[in-house]
């Protein structure tokens, strides 16, 4: 089926309008309950004590809604791969039911926490840092705004993984904007300043293998360590968990709501 230009003008602006929305309301819904509304009641659970400035999450706006649209773009291709019969197993997948639906979208989640730790860790060597990944990175003490504050190259590197996963792993396409919707919601947590999970009574988390946002912060205080987005898997076993993580995490988890003010010594920058 021939697309004519207007009709992928079309699929841009809605794309941009879909994802864009998506991380609007995310991004100031989280940042209107936990840093306005909640801010006082939660202040025993904020990771650091500093707050950036408003400046900073206007930025963080700006670039993340650059990423969007970059997405949409890349998404304009994927619908046109689509049509032309580039993803053959997406079709298998659309007709094979509820079950395979929901293991195809844990199957994806799974593969990106693994391609984004690799690729993470790639773009922290001296090399590439510059190009890929300094701009994510500007957010030394983050905000829910920066969750797709990436460099160009960096916010490739993630819709890529989109592209190609359908190619080679029979997908349905439902199964993409769910895990479109978990990305935006565990990415802007992530980048949230407050730690919100629960900690058993021993300090640590309740589910170990979720990272947290105290893990996720503790990358962009000193970036050598906690590349994984999602799970605790890859960090673990490749010994790249910050070795402070479980103890930081408890600090923060386990102090009353009704303290003072966070006796957290701030996090440096690496
Ligand atoms: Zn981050
Ligand atoms: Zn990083």
């Amino acid at each position: 089926m021939h697309t004519t230009l207007p009709e992928i003008g079309h699929m841009w602006v809605n794309g941009v309008a879909h994802d864009g929305r998506r991380y609007a309301i995310f991004a100031i819904a989280v940042w209107f309950t936990l840093w306005i509304v909640l801010s006082r009641v939660l202040r025993a659970r904020k990771i650091r004590e500093a707050t950036p400035p408003p400046l900073q999450l206007l930025v963080e706006f700006f670039f993340s809604l650059r990423s969007v649209a970059l997405f949409s773009t890349v998404g304009i291709g994927i619908s046109l791969a689509q049509r032309a019969g580039l993803y053959p197993m997406a079709g298998w997948a659309q007709h094979a039911g509820l079950a395979w639906f929901l293991a195809s979208l844990v199957a994806m989640i799974v593969a990106q926490d693994a391609w984004i730790y690799w690729s993470h860790r790639w773009m922290h060597r001296p090399r590439w840092f510059r190009t890929f990944h300094r701009r994510h990175h500007r957010s030394n003490n983050p905000s829910p705004f920066t969750a797709y504050s990436f460099d160009f190259g960096e916010a490739f590197l993630m819709v890529g993984f989109v592209a190609v996963w359908p190619a080679i792993f029979p997908t349905p396409w439902g199964v993409i904007d769910l895990f479109m919707f978990h990305q935006i919601f565990r990415n802007t947590l992530l980048h949230a300043g407050y730690e919100l999970t629960p900690a058993r009574a021993d300090g640590r988390p309740w589910f170990g293998w979720l990272t947290t946002t105290t893990h996720h912060d503790l990358h962009h205080a000193q970036a050598g360590y906690n590349f994984a987005p999602w799970f605790t898997w890859w960090d673990r076993w490749l010994g790249t968990e910050h070795p402070e993580y479980l103890a930081r995490y408890a600090a923060i988890a386990r102090r009353p709501l009704k303290a003072p003010a966070s006796p957290t010594p701030e996090l440096l920058e690496a």
